[in-house]
């Protein structure tokens, strides 16, 4: 068998599926010279999806990550199989959103927490 690093994805015999629940995925090379497993047959509008997990695909068949903002609103990308997997746990796709459910969690227990009763100075 000849360099698998080599051979263009799609025209390898079989699909590859995902170790961890078993379903197709396309294995794509990256301009990176690196490998992403992306969703099969699905181009959602890239404007849906968060900047740094968009992927399109360049003219040479490679795979790029799309982070241009805002996006071009007819554009469509690829997304990897991470994000729509059942086993495997959903990385954080929003992380300001994060940050901000994070600091809301912390003013609400602290309105929730009993006034403290200061020392008497006098
Ligand atoms: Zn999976």
């Amino acid at each position: 068998m000849g360099d698998y690093q080599d051979e263009p994805p799609r025209l390898r015999a079989g699909q590859p599926h995902c170790p961890h629940c078993g379903l197709p995925v396309d294995r794509t090379a990256t301009d990176e010279h690196d490998w992403v497993l992306l969703e099969p047959d699905m181009t959602p509008l890239a404007h849906v999806v968060p900047p740094q997990h968009r992927w399109i695909t360049r003219s040479d068949g490679r795979v790029t990550v799309y982070a241009v903002s805002p996006p071009d609103p007819t554009q469509r990308c690829r997304i990897e199989h991470r994000l729509a997997c059942a086993a495997q746990p959903l990385p954080d796709l929003w992380p300001w959103l994060t940050t901000l459910r994070t600091e809301n969690h912390r003013r609400a227990r602290r309105r929730a927490e009993p006034a403290q009763d200061w020392p008497d100075a006098g």
